[in-house]
């Protein structure tokens, strides 16, 4: 398992067309317990990171994720703006001056990214947020030697599947208490198209 930049491109790419496709899934899902932009937001977000990285010329994969952490940042409203703002510059941070991200790099990487996550929303596991998905991610990525890119998918959808029966404890689902549990969180999905979008790139 290898990142270059081509993959990482194609990363950034794959997650937009999931979010693309499932603008209106991700709002509903928001809908339910939250104020209903998580699609909206994420969608905005990524056209304008397919903008700048489709226009821009790179060497290496640490500026492809500074790129996509700036324009996330600027872009994005709400608590997902700078949560996914804070894991890709983090994960840019990371992997800088290296020519290409090896799983360890990448799991150094998603590690640092999940720190700052959660500093950020003052959150931790089990408290029905995207951190529910990244954190079982990251410990796949640090224990499996010989990791299967579809390992990665499996790990992340059933973590964000998993958020359901959480009980909301941070964001604005956490205003619903006990009405919260039943429900998707919308961030975990998200991030669940981000790994799934990963693993393809890994497969190919
Ligand atoms: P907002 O809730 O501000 O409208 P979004 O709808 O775009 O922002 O994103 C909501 C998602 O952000 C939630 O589904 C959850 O996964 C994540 N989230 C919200 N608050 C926190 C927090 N404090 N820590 C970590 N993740 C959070
Ligand atoms: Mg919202
Ligand atoms: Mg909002």
């Amino acid at each position: 398992m290898e990142l270059h930049v081509a993959q990482a491109l194609m990363w950034i790419e794959r997650t937009n067309e999931k979010i693309q496709e499932n603008k209106e899934y991700l709002s509903a899902l928001d809908q339910a317990i939250g104020d209903g932009d998580h699609g909206i937001n994420m969608a905005r977000g990524f056209q304008a990171v397919i903008e700048k990285t489709s226009s821009s010329e790179y060497e290496t994969v640490s500026d492809v994720l500074k790129d996509v952490a700036m324009t996330l940042m600027a872009k994005v409203g709400g608590a997902s703006g700078p949560l996914y703002g804070t894991a890709f510059l983090k994960m840019s941070m990371s992997t800088k001056g290296k020519e290409s991200v090896s799983q360890e790099d990448l799991a150094e990487a998603v590690r640092q990214a999940l720190e700052g996550m959660k500093q950020r929303g003052k959150a931790t596991e089990g408290e029905k947020t995207l951190i529910d998905v990244w954190t079982p991610v990251q410990e796949l990525l640090e224990q499996s030697e010989d990791l299967q890119p579809e390992e990665i998918k499996k790990t992340a959808k059933d973590a964000m599947e998993a958020t359901k029966n959480i009980m909301a404890t941070k964001g604005r689902a956490a205003y619903l208490k006990e009405r919260s549990i039943g429900h998707l969180d919308a961030g975990s999905v998200s991030s669940y198209y981000l790994f799934e979008s990963l693993a393809n790139v890994l497969e190919e």
